[in-house]
């Protein structure tokens, strides 16, 4: 049972990660993406690793978790 939520929950952040990277490349912005990069933007867990701005909650990059719906800032600040 665990396991099984488990698998679920790395085959979801797994495809949420294809979906940021793909909307990334493609440049999509959502009204909400725009939004959450605003808040991102000025917030003191965006750090700049390995020349991109990444989430250091999470580890996201941020780009792209900002365009995932189901994706939540775990600072709960979106
Ligand atoms: S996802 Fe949340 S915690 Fe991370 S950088 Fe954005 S606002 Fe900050």
């Amino acid at each position: 049972m665990v396991a099984n939520m488990i698998n679920m929950n790395l085959f979801l952040k797994l495809r949420n990660i294809i979906i940021g990277n793909w909307r990334n490349l493609t440049g999509y912005q959502s009204d909400e993406t725009k939004r959450r990069r605003y808040i991102c933007k000025s917030c003191e867990h965006n750090i700049k690793f390995s020349g991109i701005r990444v989430c250091d909650c999470c580890g996201c990059p941020i780009k792209s978790k900002t365009t995932v719906e189901s994706e939540k800032c775990l600072m709960n600040k979106w």
